[in-house]
């Protein structure tokens, strides 16, 4: 009741939640009955948890942040949300984002602007804008969101919270609602490391539902979250963790640079060496990750079509159906993704756009090879900036684009990474959060849980 009434109170001023549901209350009751007669518990019973709104819910609606899924409720749980269930979870509501994924402050929600908690006037990031708001308002304890180019990882630094993306096919997709299929991953929030590792052990694992989910055994991540009170004073010795030189050099704010040195020094006092390491493909991987995931994007956005789901316009002629559902359904920026998306794999263009953008992924992928050879893990700022003025880059798509660069090469590679925060920014409006991003190698979560508790 303490949680529903601080959501209440914090929510007209943060828009975090786009449904919240009404029957949280009867759901934690029955916790309590269960405790009381010393049944069984879930290891997250009377966990509130929030769920990003492209994630399906059956009882809930899930629009994805779209005018053109206004009132669809899905007929299933993802299997992520499933899995959160049988653990005891308490699904509370349903989170803002920018529409279908598409963007970085969560002002490309079709319904709302969600606020920063640290400063009202500022973006929370985006596309899971309001899963991170709702973890840092502490609206909910956990949630889920979904990380195709760093919405999980983004959005985490700049609202100060823990986000993590694991390794592509750690967690199974069925049930997401799709916007480029081979980078995206459910992935989650805590207000600590541990919270968000006992998440991901929630809702890993393979599901036949979903053919790229991974048959990999699930470790008990949990059994890392050892007390700090019994850790030797150079717990993570011998250690190595690279640096990307790329990552600190011109174009990312000085404070954020700071942060990030002053955070490979605790790693250097907790036993880590440290050493800077290039990874020479680095700059071509956000140009390549937009043309891919435009290009899937207009793939998967082809089943809007105003008969299958949600938004029905009223028409004489089937084309005009089409045209109409999706002129007055979609947003601009999501329009504007599906042209570039289909021009990239048009004939004419294809092996100039989308051809060379597979072959940079290659690239991008071996120069990870190449530097976790080499280290345990890799560490970089997990965005230039702190988060900046809602409507500051509203109108400037490429400034925003821009902003992704720390995070979409992890997506096109694969990676599982961790953000935590590591330092702060100062402000006209006081201290913003920064997070230092830690990039590991595909499916050991567990070693960046590990490190990053031992950090926190
Ligand atoms: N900002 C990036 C985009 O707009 C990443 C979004 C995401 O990870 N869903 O594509």
């Amino acid at each position: 009741a303490a949680s529903l009434q601080r959501l209440r109170r914090t929510e007209p001023h943060i828009k975090s939640f786009l449904y919240v549901s009404d029957d949280v209350l009867k759901k934690a009751e029955e916790i309590d009955r269960k405790i009381a007669e010393n049944e069984e518990l879930g290891p997250l019973a009377g966990v509130l948890v929030g769920v990003k709104d492209n994630i399906c819910t059956f009882d809930m609606p899930s629009t994805a942040g779209s005018k053109i899924l206004e009132n669809y409720r899905p007929p299933f749980d993802a299997t992520a949300v499933g899995k959160m269930k049988k653990c005891g979870a308490i699904v509370i509501g349903k989170t803002n984002m920018d529409e279908f994924g598409m963007g970085s402050t969560t002002e490309g929600s079709a319904y709302q602007v969600t606020a920063n908690p640290w400063d009202l006037s500022r973006v929370p990031g985006g596309s899971s804008g309001g899963s991170a708001a709702a973890v840092s308002a502490r609206q909910c304890m956990v949630s889920l969101g979904s990380d195709t180019g760093g919405s999980v990882r983004q959005p985490a630094s700049f609202c100060g919270v823990v986000g993590l993306k694991p390794t592509y096919g750690r967690v199974s997709r069925y049930g997401l609602v799709a916007y480029a299929s081979s980078l995206d991953v459910i992935g989650c929030f805590g207000s600590s490391v541990a919270d968000a590792g006992i998440l991901l052990h929630a809702i890993a694992g393979h599901d036949k539902f979903d053919a790229t989910s991974s048959k990999r055994e699930v470790p008990d991540f949990a059994s890392q979250f050892i007390a700090r009170d019994n850790l030797d004073s150079k717990p993570l010795k011998g250690l190595r963790v690279g640096l990307i030189r790329e990552t600190i050099e011109d174009g990312v704010d000085q404070e954020v640079i700071s942060s990030i040195r002053g955070a490979a020094s605790h790693l250097e006092e907790l036993g880590c060496t440290v050493t800077e390491v290039s990874l020479p493909s680095f700059s071509l991987g956000l140009p390549a990750y937009y043309i891919l995931a435009s290009s899937e994007s207009s793939s998967n956005l082809s089943r809007y079509d105003g008969v299958r789901y949600g938004k029905q316009v009223v028409a004489d002629e089937l084309n005009s159906l089409y045209g109409e559902s999706r002129a007055g359904g979609l947003g601009s920026e999501v329009k504007m993704r599906i042209l570039m998306g289909t021009y990239a794999l048009s004939a004419g263009y294809y092996d100039a756009y989308y051809k060379r953008a597979q072959q940079v992924r290659t690239l991008v992928r071996e120069s990870f090879r190449a530097a976790l050879d080499e280290n345990d893990i890799l560490i970089s700022p997990a965005a230039p900036s702190a988060a900046y003025k809602i409507g500051e880059k509203k109108n400037d798509p490429l400034s925003m684009y821009a902003g992704d660069i720390m995070t979409v090469n992890v997506n096109l590679a694969g990676l599982p990474a961790l953000v935590l925060p590591c330092g702060f920014v100062d402000s006209s409006s006081g201290a913003l959060p920064v997070g230092i991003q830690m990039i590991g190698t595909a499916f050991e979560e567990e070693k960046l849980l590990k490190v990053g508790h031992i950090f926190e």
